[in-house]
C-alpha cells in the first residue's frame, strides 16, 4: 500500500495547488456580499464563451437543471419522444421523463461507449422530436453523423456535455469545434468532479441562437424577462458567486488540467497494450479525449473480483454505470426500447473506471497498474 490513500479523483491535492488563487478570488466574494449574481458569473460566463467559441454561455444550477431547461426551450409536447444513449448516467432520461417526454433507449458503440448514430434512424417514430448526444467519458459522439439523421428527420440535438467540456470535434472538412457548441444546445455540469468543476452544484447551457438564448435565461429566471413579469413557464436555476469565483480560476487552468489526464491515460494505455484480459478504451477518429473517466473492458465474470482484489491493495475503481437504462425500476414502463441494447447490457457488466485526475504521480500510477496486473 502507497502512504497516502490513492483517490479517484484527487479534489484536495488540486485545491492545495490552486489555493493561492482560489482563496482571494473567493474571498472577493465573501468582501462583497454580492452571492447571487454578483459580477464573478458574468465574468466567467463570458470568459467561457470565449474558450469555447460559442456566444452564449447561460449559467444554471447544475448539470440536471441544464438538460430540463434545454429541452423546456425547445418546444416539446407531452407524449414527444426523445433519443437517449441506454449507457448513461440518468439525467437525461429522467428529465424527459419529468417533462412528460418518452425516453427511447439507443445502443452505444462498444469501443467508445458512445450514442450509435446508425441506431438511432431505426429508433424513429412519428412522434420523436429531439435527440440527446451525450459525450460520454470525456469524448464526442460522431455528430456529423447524428446532425445528418436529425437534418433528415427535422429533430432538435442538445449536447449533454458534462463529462467533455475542453474536448474537440473535427468535422470531416476539417473544421474544429468545441463539444457542447454544436448543436442547438449544449449543456454542462460543475460538479466537483467533472472536468470543469467547482466547490458546490453549477452548470450552464450554450448556444449560437440569439432567441434561443433568450429563452433559456428567461426559463432558468422563472419565465421571466422583466422582474416579476412572467411569461414562460419557468424554473429557479442559478450558478452562484462563489461557484462562478472558482470556476473563473479553474478555466484558466482547464488545458493543463486536460493534459495531467491524458498523460495518465497514456501510461494506462502503454500498460494495457497487447493485453488479453484488459480492454483499453478506445479513441474515436473525429474527437480528442478530455479522460474524464478511463474505461476499461474485463470479462463479466472476473470485472468484480478483480474490482474487490484491487480495493484490498488500496486501489479505488467505479462502475460506471452497473445497470443500463432499460433496467432502471423508474423506467420500467416509461420508455421505448429500440432493438435489444445488447451492447449496453454487456457494458454495464464488464467496465471497470479507474482512478485518473490531475494530481496523479509517476508512483501512484505504477502502483494502479501493478496492482491490476497482480491480480488478473
Ligand atoms: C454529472 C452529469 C449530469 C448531471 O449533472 P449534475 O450537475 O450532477 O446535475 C448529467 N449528465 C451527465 C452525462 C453527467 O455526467
Amino acid at each position: 500500500m502507497l502512504e497516502k490513500p490513492i483517490q479517484m479523483v484527487d479534489l484536495r491535492r488540486q485545491y492545495e495547488r490552486l489555493r493561492g488563487e482560489i482563496d482571494p478570488a473567493m474571498r472577493a466574494v465573501m468582501e462583497a456580499c454580492a452571492f447571487i449574481n454578483g459580477p464573478q458569473v458574468r465574468e466567467f460566463c463570458d470568459r467561457l464563451s470565449d474558450y469555447l467559441g460559442v456566444p452564449y454561455v447561460i449559467p444554471c444550477g447544475n448539470g440536471t437543471d441544464a438538460l430540463q431547461i434545454a429541452l423546456m426551450a425547445s418546444g416539446l409536447r407531452p407524449g414527444d419522444e426523445v433519443i437517449v444513449p441506454a449507457f448513461t448516467y440518468i439525467a437525461a432520461a429522467e428529465v424527459a421523463l419529468a417533462l412528460g417526454l418518452v425516453p427511447v433507449l439507443v445502443d452505444v458503440d462498444p469501443r467508445t461507449f458512445n450514442i450509435d448514430p446508425e441506431k438511432i434512424e431505426d429508433a424513429l417514430s412519428e412522434k420523436t422530436r429531439a435527440i440527446i448526444a451525450v459525450h460520454l467519458f470525456g469524448q464526442c459522439c460522431d455528430m456529423e453523423s447524428i446532425a445528418r439523421v436529425a437534418g433528415r428527420h427535422q429533430l432538435s440535438v442538445i449536447e449533454d456535455n458534462a463529462q467533455s467540456l475542453g474536448a474537440d470535434y473535427t468535422f470531416s472538412d476539417g473544421t474544429v469545434r468545441k463539444a457542447g457548441t454544436i448543436a442547438s444546445i449544449g449543456t454542462t455540469s460543475f460538479f466537483p468532479s467533472k472536468p470543469l468543476a467547482c466547490y458546490g452544484d453549477g452548470g450552464a447551457m450554450f448556444t449560437s441562437d440569439a432567441r434561443l438564448a433568450e429563452r433559456l435565461r428567461m426559463i432558468a429566471n422563472h419565465g421571466q424577462k422583466a422582474r416579476y413579469h412572467h411569461t414562460l413557464v419557468g424554473r429557479n436555476s442559478r450558478l452562484d458567486s462563489l461557484q462562478a469565483a472558482v470556476l473563473a480560476v479553474k478555466l484558466r487552468h482547464l488545458e493543463e488540467f486536460a493534459a495531467a489526464r491524458r498523460e495518465v491515460a497514456a501510461g494506462y494505455d502503454a500498460a494495457f497494450r497487447g493485453s488479453d484480459a484488459v480492454r483499453a478504451p478506445q479513441r474515436s477518429a473525429f474527437s480528442s479525449h478530455v479522460y474524464h473517466q478511463y474505461t476499461i473492458r474485463l470479462d463479466a465474470d472476473k470485472r468484480d473480483r478483480v474490482q474487490a482484489a484491487l480495493k484490498e491493495r488500496g486501489v479505488p475503481s467505479m462502475i460506471y454505470y452497473p445497470l443500463p437504462l432499460q433496467e432502471q425500476e423508474v423506467m420500467r414502463c416509461r420508455c421505448r426500447i429500440s432493438g435489444d441494447l445488447d451492447v449496453a447490457s454487456r457494458l454495464s457488466r464488464s467496465v471497470l473506471s479507474l482512478p485518473i485526475h490531475t494530481e496523479m504521480t509517476e508512483e501512484e500510477q505504477a502502483y494502479i497498474i501493478e496492482s491490476i496486473k497482480s491480480v488478473l
